[in-house]
Formats: C-alpha cells, structure tokens, sequence
C-alpha cells in the first residue's frame, strides 16, 4: 500500500479524509514513493482554529522557554541530519552533499530562532516630556502561514514556521506537494521537542490550499517562496485581502567574470554554481557575461562542464541528479531547442544524457551556450534546468548594466582581483545579493535573505534578521511617572507637554 503523507492539526499526524491526491514521484527512476492529499475544507478550518487556540496560549510563553523548544528541536534534526537529507534527495532528486546542505541551512534558522530573546527588544526614550517615558514592545500577530517551493524542502520551511513562532505566533505550514516527506519528517521532531500542540499545522494541496489562506480573514501574514507567476499572485491576492505578505520569486542570477580573476577557480565556481544541484536553485548561476579575455576561458569552462555526471542521489560520481518533473525536463528541452533557433551556440548539449546506470529519471545532461544576446528565450526566461548561457562585455560597466537591465535581482557574482572592480560592482549592481569571488551568496539568517526588484515581492524579507520585524506588531507605550514634587494640576489630562 502506498504511503499516505498525514497531515499535522493540533499535535496530531492523521491521514486526511480526501479523495483528491497527487503522486510524490522519485525524479530519478519514476518510483512512487507516497500520495499526498489536497486538505479538505474542514481540515483547513481545523488548522486555523487550532492554530488560533495555541496562539493565544503561545504569546504569553517567556522568551527564554520559547528558546529552549528551539534548542532541542535544533538538536534532534541535526541528529537526523543525514536521514532527512537521504529522504530529501529521493523526493527532490538532489545528491546527498546537496541534500545534507539543504538540511543544516534549515539548522542555521533554527538556531536563529533559540536567539530570539534578542531580536525582540524593543526601545526606549527617557522623558520625552517631563517625568514621562515612552517604550516600544514587539507582540505577535496572531495566526501566520507560509507556502514552500520543492526545491529546498529542508531549509525553506525552516525559513518560515521557526522565526514566526519564535515571535509569538502559531502556524500553517502548506508545503510543496511534491516534496512533503522530508518537510513532514522535520515537523515529526518539532512534535518530539514539545512544542504546544496546535503552534504548527500543515495542511497540503495546491492553489484551493493556497487560497483558503489567503481568504481566511484572521490569517495575518503570508510568506511564500515559489515562482514568480505564482509569488505575483500570492502578492496581489494577500494584499487585496490585507495581510502581509512576502513572496521570494524567481531569478536569472548573472556571474561577472573579469580576465583578472584566478581562472581555475573562477572556471570551477561557475561549472558547479550553474549545474549543480541540477541548476534547481533559486540561487544558481544561469549567465557568465564574460569581460575582455575572460572570453579565451571558453574552452575551460566547456570542459567543466563536459565532465559532469548525472545520476542518482547516493551514487558517488554523480555531480548532479534528476530535474523534478518530466513536465520540467520536457519544457528546458523546448528551450534548449527555441535557443539554437534564435540563434545561440549550443557547445554542450544536455539533451542527450545518459544518466550513470542508465536510470529512467527526469535526467537533463548539463548545456552549454555561447553567444547569447539579452532578446533570446533562453535568457529572458527562467530555465531551472542544468543550463548555463555565456555572454562577452567589453568591459565591467557594461556587464553591470546588462545584469541591472534584466528583470530579475535575485543574486549575483563577480570573480575578480581588483578591490576597485569589486567596490564598483558592490556599489553599482542592483541585485539584493552579492558575492565578489563567491558564486552562490546565501547569506546567514543573522542577515536577511534580500531578492529584490522581480525576484521579491513585499517590502520585508522574514528569513533572518528582518523576520523580527514581519512577523511581529510594535506597541508604543507612554508612561507618566508621578512623584510628590508634581503639582497635580500638571499635565492633567495626560497629554505629553511638548512645550
Ligand atoms: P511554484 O511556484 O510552482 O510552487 C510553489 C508553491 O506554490 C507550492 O507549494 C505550490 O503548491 C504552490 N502553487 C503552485 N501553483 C499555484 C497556484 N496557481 N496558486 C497558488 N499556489 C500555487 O514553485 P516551484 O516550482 O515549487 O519552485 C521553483 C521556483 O521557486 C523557481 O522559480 C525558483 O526560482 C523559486 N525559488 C525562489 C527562491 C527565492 O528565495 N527567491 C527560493 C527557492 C525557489
């Protein structure tokens, strides 16, 4: 009998009672490895009121006891680390080193959280009149939810569900259908940490679970990961209904690629930045524009590329796996293909791969293009496929300007020696993430997470440092401090006395 993945309502997994499922599929040999359901409406209903309840119980916990569910829960996924990650890369696809970094990125937030105690100060003036003080405090909102991507089914919910009942607040996790069985074996070690039940609840599906959270009145924040038509939606349709909402969308990271750069490793940066974990990564590098000579690196990175291999997750050669779906494979084939009728140079092509063992996955050998220009399918569109373009600029002002030009400001990178060009570049780009001699920049949740133009839609990135601020509501408080030299006849009706 085929798994059935549960759903979790007030600290109980139970198999749902809908008939509406979809298949969790192996990419890598087609395995069916569970059935996810698609929550009906009354389990939807029971995870708000669930969650409402816990909340209001929740809220008056003290900070240091909040923190120390998160230490435990922190220790036990990192005692888990590599059987997480071992599930991860048979949903996903990924190989295990990626697996295992999907996983201990989600640690870090975790670990963020146990410091919340922090994070949540607020401020304050003395006498800003006389005799008078006035402080801020940050207090939950109330019930927060978040929907996730299949590509990092580790660390993006832990992005999420950690930082917001960190704050205070209780939560609907709605993960990614085609990746729940990693996403739930965490959330079976936030139970085991003893977190209250009814803090976190996930319910699964797609777009009917997706809307009922943001039709639901008294949902007050949504935080989404995901691609950009759907983060546009979730955008307008949270905000008509008026909650906050952060939406992380889509991306076409660029790499600057200076002739003063150490090539050997700038060659190798590249090759694993754009096809590693299949180019799946929000983060990947899909564009090297090339400055001057840089262009005679051609062939080195051609041969970094040739000597990739894709496989299975455990199989130790393998430097890539599966894409997620055959829709996925089929869809960066046609791209493939509409690139060399617009005219690009196809130098690698994946298309042809055959994966080591021979193994019926959703597999795309990595590719390679070379001449690219700015009008062509393959560069305006997201490929998410092991696909990388290769553009030449004259000179560092005009790859800037080609990367600020492009809709996208998820990340990008500069290889260079020279502290000047990296200064300019630092200065100049308009991308929320920088590497200079970094290729894929995540930063630590100390930081936050910072997308920014189409790639983000929201005005606070509730990863890391800003999550304080998303996730929770200041209160300004006034305090009049009345002592015997007060005549009381001052300030009798309250009023600060700015005179
Ligand atoms: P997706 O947009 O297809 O799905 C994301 C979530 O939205 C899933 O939970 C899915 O069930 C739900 N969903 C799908 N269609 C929906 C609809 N019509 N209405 C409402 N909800 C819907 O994204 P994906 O394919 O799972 O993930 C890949 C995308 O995520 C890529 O575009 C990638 O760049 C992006 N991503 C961005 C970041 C970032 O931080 N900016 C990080 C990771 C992934």
């Amino acid at each position: 009998m085929t798994h059935q993945v549960p759903l979790y309502i007030n600290g109980e997994f139970f198999e749902s009672s809908s008939t509406k499922k979809t298949q969790v599929i192996n990419p890598a040999n087609q395995e069916v490895l569970a059935e996810c359901p698609i929550s009906t409406q009354k389990e939807m209903e029971s995870a708000f009121e669930t969650a409402k309840a816990a909340q209001k119980l929740w809220k008056d916990v003290p900070l240091p006891e909040r923190a120390r569910y998160f230490l435990k829960f922190q220790a036990l996924i990192k005692k888990h680390q590599k059987e997480i990650a071992e599930l991860l890369c048979k949903e996903n696809g990924k190989i295990f080193a990626d697996g295992m970094g999907d996983v201990w990125r989600g640690v870090e937030v975790v670990e963020h959280a146990a410091n919340i105690s922090s994070l949540m100060m607020g401020e304050t003036v003395e006498n800003v009149s006389r005799n008078i003080d006035t402080y801020s405090l940050q207090q939950p909102l109330g019930v927060c939810a978040g929907i996730t991507p299949f590509n990092f089914p580790g660390m993006i919910p832990l992005w999420q569900y950690p930082m917001a009942i960190a704050c205070g607040n209780s939560f609907i996790l709605k993960p990614s259908e085609r990746v729940p069985l990693s996403v739930m074996r965490i959330v079976e070690l936030f139970h085991e940490s003893g977190f209250p039940k009814g803090l976190l609840n996930v319910i699964h599906g797609g777009k009917e679970s997706v809307d009922f959270l943001l039709e639901h009145p008294e949902v007050r924040t949504i935080s989404f990961v995901g691609s950009v038509p759907v983060a546009k939606y979730i955008y307008q349709k949270g905000c008509e209904n008026l909650k906050r909402v952060q939406a992380f969308a889509g991306a076409k990271n660029h790499m600057i690629v200076m002739p003063d750069a150490n090539k050997d490793q700038t060659v190798s940066n590249l090759v694993g930045a754009s096809c590693g974990a299949a180019g799946q990564r929000c983060m990947a590098i899909s564009v090297a524009v090339l400055v001057g000579e840089a262009k005679k690196w051609i062939p080195e990175i051609q041969k970094g590329i040739a000597n990739l291999k894709v496989g299975e997750w455990n199989q130790d050669e393998a430097s890539l796996g599966p894409v997620i779906t055959q829709q996925s494979k089929e869809r960066i084939h046609s791209l493939i293909e509409q690139g060399v009728k617009e005219g690009a140079t196809l130098l690698i092509d994946g298309r042809k791969v055959t994966p080591i063992g021979d193994a019926k996955g959703n597999y795309v050998g990595p590719s390679l293009f070379n001449n690219v220009t700015t009008e062509m399918s393959i560069y305006k569109e997201e490929i998410f496929g092991p696909v990388l373009c290769l553009m030449t600029a004259d000179s560092l002002e005009e790859a800037i300007e080609i990367i600020n030009n492009n809709p996208y400001g998820n990340g990008t990178s500069i290889f260079t020696s020279s502290g000047a060009a990296a200064r300019k570049f630092q200065n100049k780009i308009d991308v929320g993430q920088v590497g200079i001699n970094i290729p894929i920049p995540v930063p630590l949740p100390f930081f936050s997470f910072t997308g920014s133009r189409g790639s983000f839609f929201g005005d606070q990135h509730a990863y890391g440092k800003q999550a304080v601020k998303f996730y929770t509501q200041t209160k300004t408080i006034t305090t009049r401090w009345f002592d015997d030299s007060m005549s009381a006849e001052s300030n009798p009706n309250m009023t600060i006395n700015l005179g």
